[in-house]
């Protein structure tokens, strides 16, 4: 981030715009929304300026920017369109303490000026420091069409609040109540005008005052296999609302973003054969957190009842009569089947598919490998790199096919994910060769889709597929 984004106090304060063309109008359409004192220096100036400046909006001097006209301004815009004269005001300006943007400069500009998404008082930012404007305005276009133009007079009628609302509690109290009003009762009553509005909130407010603490409570969320955009919309909500949020090792950076800001976070990091947080700690963590009243997320990667350990949880949990619910999230095996474009079971060929583990508690987790040595069988292998060598023994032993196809798929649905094509025989090979140091998910008895127009090789993500040239033109 080389741009920090902050909020501007300019009310009251100079805001010096240089040019009276195109450039100097967009930035004045912007800067007219503020409570700030606005000038402008132009020979000549376009005649919407001349109409703000006869309407008291702004003041308009006829003539170029010269020494001393920054004084004491908060911002400055070089907006004339001429690199000579753009440098001449932006040096001035610089040397009289004001921020400098130069429109269309940005090496030499101090600030940006985002896109505005207008709900005055709330404001959104949108910024991409320059490297591609057409997405921030389409970022702008997709807020404004789903923020309703109420939001800024609830916004304005909710500050107006904020001091009978403060007889609440502190935190969680307050929090639900404004919750409550900007996502319930304000959307419905804003239909009938404010007055209505204001009246809504202290019967609100009398409700809240009266409501018993809201107890704590767990929720056991599968994260998914990392691709934020595998979350489920309820886990989203619930990061949202988290006061406390408990992670493990897998969970990607862009998932723990969505956390509530102010939420507690905790690595719990758990690595295979490695440096641990022992399951005591965490489950009483779990407990600890829960027993204040707070609304704890134990965020798991994939899906929390796959290979989480989850029961052991809910047992400490439930010991203590705190509530909790699980909220299904996709398992590393839907994510990684879906990269190879194949399914988990396929008519004429797997009518059952096994989830196993590479190792368990005891070391190497010990299967019916008769039963998988078939032909035709499927396999989804979680934690299955070290134990690929025993398996691979166990297979052949049984009278497994050496030939039979194994998948492995790293860090599915990831930015950097792998797929690796190999044989139950050159396993342990393919294996050391591809040096994986990402989760893997191994598939013993698929392959990759041979199909042409797959592009698992570009998306990383999610398969998709593009029907030829000539299937789009029938369509
Ligand atoms: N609850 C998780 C599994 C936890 S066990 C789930 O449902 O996915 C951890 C194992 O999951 C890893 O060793 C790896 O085998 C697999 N795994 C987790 N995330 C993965 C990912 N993004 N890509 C491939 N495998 C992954």
């Amino acid at each position: 981030m080389d741009h920090f984004p902050v909020f501007l106090r300019v009310h009251g304060r100079r805001i010096v715009v240089s040019g009276g063309g195109e450039a100097a109008l967009a930035k004045l359409r912007l800067l007219l929304k503020t409570t700030g004192h606005i000038t402008v220096f132009a020979e000549t100036a376009a005649p919407e300026i001349q109409k703000w400046e006869e309407e008291g909006k702004l003041t308009l001097n006829r003539r170029a920017l010269a020494p001393g006209d920054t004084l004491c301004a908060a911002l400055f815009y070089a907006a004339d369109e001429d690199n000579a004269e753009d440098a001449r005001t932006s040096a001035i300006a610089r040397a009289d303490g004001a921020l400098v943007n130069i429109v269309d400069n940005l090496q030499d500009s101090q600030f940006i000026t985002p896109a505005i998404v207008d709900r005055d008082p709330v404001t959104i930012a949108i910024g991409t420091e320059g490297a591609a404007p057409v997405l921030a305005r389409a970022i702008k276009a997709d807020l404004e069409s789903r923020l309703p133009v109420s939001l800024g007079s609830l916004a304005k009628i909710g500050k107006s609040f904020r001091k009978a609302a403060d007889a609440l509690p502190f935190g969680r109290p307050r929090r639900d109540f404004w919750r409550a009003f900007y996502f319930e009762t304000g959307p419905e009553t804003i239909k009938q005008g404010e007055v209505a509005v204001r009246h809504g909130l202290d019967g609100l407010l009398a409700d809240h005052l009266n409501r018993k603490a809201r107890p704590g409570h767990v929720h056991f969320i599968g994260a998914g296999p990392g691709d934020p955009d595998l979350l489920t919309i309820k886990a989203q909500r619930a990061l949202d609302e988290a006061d406390v949020v408990i992670y493990d090792r897998l969970i990607s950076q862009p998932i723990l973003e969505l956390a509530r800001r102010e939420a507690i976070m905790i690595d719990a990091g758990k690595e295979g054969f490695g440096p641990s947080t022992p399951q005591e700690d965490i489950n009483a963590l779990l407990v600890k957190h829960a027993r204040t009243g707070a609304q704890v997320v134990r965020l798991k990667s994939g899906d929390a009842t796959v290979f989480g350990r989850l029961d052991e949880e809910i047992d400490a949990v439930d010991a203590h009569h705190i509530s909790w619910e699980i909220v299904p999230g996709i398992t590393a095996a839907s994510a990684a089947v879906a990269a190879i474009g194949q399914s988990l079971t396929k008519r004429g060929r797997n009518s059952s598919v096994r989830f196993l583990t590479g190792h368990n508690i005891a070391g190497f987790a010990d299967h019916d490998w008769a039963a998988l040595a078939r032909p035709g069988e499927v396999a989804a292998i979680y934690m299955g790199k070290k134990s690929a060598r025993f398996m691979q023994g166990r297979l052949i032993m049984h009278g497994a096919d050496r030939h039979t196809p194994v998948t492995l798929v790293e860090n599915a649905s990831r930015p950097d994910q792998r797929i690796v094509e190999t044989t139950l025989d050159a396993l342990p090979a393919a294996l050391s060769a591809a040096e994986m140091s990402g989760p893997a998910l191994t598939f013993y008895g698929l392959s990759k889709r041979k199909a042409a127009t797959a592009v698992t090789d570009l998306a990383p993500s999610l398969i998709s597929h593009t029907p030829p040239a000539h299937a789009q033109e029938a369509l």
